[in-house]
């Protein structure tokens, strides 16, 4: 496994100069052996477990101390801050709840850019659903740091947004999708490494624009969930039942992830939260999030966005009334007081 890694990481000889002169002064497989991960949440935990099972040489860091506890019990190296974990490693990957979060970790007392210069890591991965505001800030800084001992050479690390899609089960199984913005020969240089923790990874753009895709993606996923519970729940009130009117979507232009993957009602589809009242899914108070993300980005653009305001409220209501922890497609029963299927 470490042949095959090392081997991959040639692809660092296409890197730009900047980042090129890194790899130059020894062997390149060096330069991403050491994995700093920060944030071991639901998410983080198993995305930090199979880097582990691959074979990379992992330090972590956690503010909750029983998750901290897992990790060292397991012997692995666990770090008391940011910026002890920046300190021994080649890569950093952060996976933490918000945008504050986030940057009082890059930018905070003893956060990964030490209030300054210079920094260890020569790549900075955020997986974090987060704004792109927030992403493009955090990359400005870290292009303003240089790296140690390359001070004479104006050397810069640099970043990778890279939010995740596929929840829980695909972190555990390592099946994630991996939506990536930042320079594309470091996307290049990083994509094994995402290979250990997804299945697929997407090359979007610059900076900012995996954040970007990963709250338009979400987005577009509470506004098809609440269409298709608000259509589930019109037709119960007109004498059809969710089970025909799924059968109906899923063979006609109403066919999307929420009818025929992801169905809300309980009662119609085995294996998805709404059988299980609606426990072990994406909680509401992440969408709730992620679609307050996606209103302010809109609001800071100026566009006219009506759908995505009457979700972060209908979503926010959910949480106010004690849903937070609940899948989000509890909004058919809690919201819309749509019945179960008998
Ligand atoms: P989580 O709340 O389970 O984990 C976050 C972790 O970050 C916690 O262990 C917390 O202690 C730690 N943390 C918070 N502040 C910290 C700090 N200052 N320093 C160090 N550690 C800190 O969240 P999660 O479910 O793992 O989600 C993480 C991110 O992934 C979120 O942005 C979420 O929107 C996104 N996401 C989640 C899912 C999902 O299904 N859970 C799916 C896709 C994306």
């Amino acid at each position: 496994m470490a042949i095959c890694r090392a081997r991959s990481l040639l692809t660092l000889a296409k890197l730009p100069h900047s980042i090129r002169r890194i790899s130059s002064s020894s062997t390149i497989s060096s330069h991403m052996e050491k994995v700093g991960f920060i944030g071991l949440g639901n998410m983080g935990s198993r995305m930090a477990n199979n880097l582990i099972k691959a074979g990379y040489n992992v330090a972590v860091h956690d503010i909750n101390l029983s998750v901290i506890k897992m990790f060292s019990d397991k012997g692995i190296s666990v770090k008391g801050s940011p910026m002890e974990v920046a300190e021994i490693s080649d890569v950093v990957i952060t996976m933490l709840p918000s945008p504050s979060h986030v940057l009082n970790v890059y930018t905070g007392p003893n956060g990964l850019l030490n209030s300054g210069n210079p920094v260890k890591p020569w790549l900075f991965i955020d997986s974090s659903t987060i704004d792109p505001q927030t992403t493009r800030k955090i990359s400005s800084a870290i292009s303003n740091c240089t790296l140690i001992d390359k001070k004479d050479h104006r050397v810069t690390p640099v970043m990778l947004d890279a939010p995740v899609s596929g929840g829980v089960p695909a972190a555990e199984a390592g099946t994630l999708t991996f939506m990536v913005g930042g320079p594309e020969e470091a996307y290049k240089a990083a994509k094994h490494l995402f290979s250990y923790m997804g299945k697929n990874t997407i090359y979007c753009g610059s900076s900012g624009t995996g954040s970007a895709a990963k709250i338009c993606n979400n987005l577009a996923m509470a506004v098809s969930m609440l269409g298709v519970s608000e259509a589930f729940v019109l037709g119960q009130s007109l004498g059809i039942t969710a089970t025909t009117l799924t059968k109906i979507f899923n063979s006609s232009s109403a066919r999307c992830w929420s009818s025929d993957t992801y169905n809300p009602v309980p009662g119609v589809m085995d294996g998805v939260p709404s059988s299980r009242n609606y426990d072990g899914g994406f909680a509401s108070t992440l969408m709730a999030k992620d679609l307050n993300l996606a209103s302010a980005s809109a609001k800071e653009i100026g566009l006219n966005s009506p759908l995505t305001s009457e979700a972060k409220d209908i979503f926010t209501k959910l949480c106010d009334e004690g849903h937070g922890k609940k899948d989000f497609s509890c909004v058919f029963r809690e919201f819309y007081s749509g019945k179960d299927e008998l």
